[in-house]
């Protein structure tokens, strides 16, 4: 009897998951775990921690969803703590186990893992089998490879859109046979380093982890309230559930795939209509592939000063202070700093709060823009390593973007998009 090990790291979902799907279908019995990697709770270089509070609390609900459903498909979810690549050998030993399927890593930090997990598994002549299942367009199917991937985004966008599809959604298995998997034995918050979190009142979204809440959102979002017919519309705004669709946390843990959602939105288009909003939630999740494919290119370039530029264009200063003042909303510029209150108490901020907060970071304070990328990596619910990395370096000017370095005028954007206040109130009053 063939038995495979399943590791779960930012797929946490049964359905549309290749490596999980392909795993039940092509063996006898399965063996899906989670481990818990110190150094994903570890302080980074720019002294800030990995994982923050919101995010780990949400990682939790994910990995509790994730356990639910697996079992009611016959199986259930190991809980590992400890360096993968000792922990996932331990288990192959200990089951016998031939293959391990997991989600192909495209991040720098993420890919030594990969490997260290692959030479360790080679060493005890057990396969180790990697799916690409995070894009909308899966990397084989787009019309140039990698190294040749257009640098500016519209030109990746209209090629991709002419020239490729994007492949179908799988199903999620129908059962699963596993030895008996110990209940789920997650650590808590304290043991991890960080804090139990409350919701602020404030907070746009009341963001639950796990497939179960997102695929609720998306039926929320598409079919009962519609909300999706006017996203071109109320994409840029800042207070409220709906103004976007908040399918960014459930992305980055992987709770849902871009496939699934973009299968979705078919449906709901072919049920309704399709119009110009329709289509931009599609082009929104092409800049998150793009991001992703970027960093395939480029690998960790993304990650220096000066980016993806070979000149030594970017600032380096830091100013503690400065950044300290930043970070908790006290610049003196209400617009940032009720976005960063916002980021600091919720673990969320709109796209047009983190356009203008990047940005005044690298050009009015003229700070090293990776300070303020490792500070979102800290506290963003959403954090994923392509998109936060990728936007940053774009908005310093170190990035992608065709026209250099993006300047915000903060008091214009406040002026356009909190015309009467009611975001900045929202944050800024006692
Ligand atoms: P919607 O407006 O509903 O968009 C739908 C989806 O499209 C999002 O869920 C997301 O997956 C994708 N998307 C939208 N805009 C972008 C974008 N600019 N880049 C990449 N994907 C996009 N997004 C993250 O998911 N994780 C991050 O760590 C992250 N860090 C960011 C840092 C900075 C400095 C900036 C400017 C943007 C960052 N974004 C990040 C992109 C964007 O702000 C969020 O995806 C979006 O605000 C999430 O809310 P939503 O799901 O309601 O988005």
């Amino acid at each position: 009897m063939k038995t495979v090990v399943v590791w779960f790291k930012t797929d946490l979902r049964i359905t549309d998951n290749e490596a999980l799907l392909k795993a039940v279908s092509q063996n006898e019995s399965v063996i899906p775990v989670y481990c818990f990697d110190d150094s994903d709770f570890a302080v980074t270089a720019y002294g800030f921690k990995k994982t923050g509070d919101f995010r780990a609390q949400f990682l939790m609900e994910s990995l509790i969803d994730l356990d639910t459903n697996l079992r009611a498909l016959g199986s259930g979810l190991l809980i590992l703590k400890g360096k993968p690549e000792i922990e996932i050998p331990k288990v192959v030993k200990h089951y016998k186990a031939a293959k391990v399927y997991a989600k192909r890593e495209v991040a720098f930090e993420e890919k030594c893992t990969e490997n260290l997990v692959q030479s360790e598994l080679w060493k005890l002549q057990c396969e180790f089998l990697t799916f690409s299942t995070s894009t909308l367009y899966h990397a084989e199917d787009l019309p140039f490879s990698i190294k040749n991937i257009p640098d500016v985004f519209t030109d990746f966008r209209k090629k991709t859109e002419r020239d490729s599809t994007v492949r179908i959604a799988y199903e999620k298995p129908e059962n699963i046979k596993s030895p008996e998997i110990p209940e789920l034995d997650l650590p808590n918050l304290r043991q991890l380093g960080l804090n139990e979190i409350s919701l602020d009142s404030r907070a746009a979204f009341g963001f639950i982890g796990g497939e179960s809440q997102a695929l609720k959102r998306l039926n929320y979002y598409f079919f009962e309230s519609q909300s999706v017919l006017t996203y071109k519309d109320t994409r840029n705004g800042m207070t409220g559930p709906d103004y976007s669709s908040k399918f960014s946390s459930w992305l980055a843990l992987g709770c849902i795939s871009p496939r699934f959602i973009y299968q979705e939105l078919k449906r709901y288009e072919s049920l309704y209509t399709a119009n110009e909003s329709t289509y931009w939630l599609v082009f929104e999740l092409l800049w998150r592939d793009y991001f992703r494919f970027m960093m395939k290119k480029y690998r960790n370039s993304f990650f220096q000063k000066n980016g993806l530029k070979n000149t030594d264009s970017a600032v380096a200063k830091i100013d503690f202070q400065k950044l300290q003042n930043w970070i908790e909303g006290k610049t003196g510029v209400d617009f940032i700093d009720a976005n960063m209150i916002e980021l600091r108490l919720t673990g969320f901020m709109s796209n047009r709060g983190r356009q203008n907060a990047a940005s005044y970071l690298c050009n009015d304070l003229a700070l090293d823009w990776r300070y303020g990328a490792a500070y979102f990596e800290q506290q963003l619910i959403d954090y994923d390593v392509c998109s936060n990395w990728g936007n940053w370096a774009y908005l310093a000017g170190v990035g992608n973007d065709p026209r250099g370095s993006r300047y915000f005028n903060i008091e214009r954007q406040a002026k356009d998009y909190d015309k009467n206040k009611v975001f900045r109130n929202l944050w800024l009053k006692d």
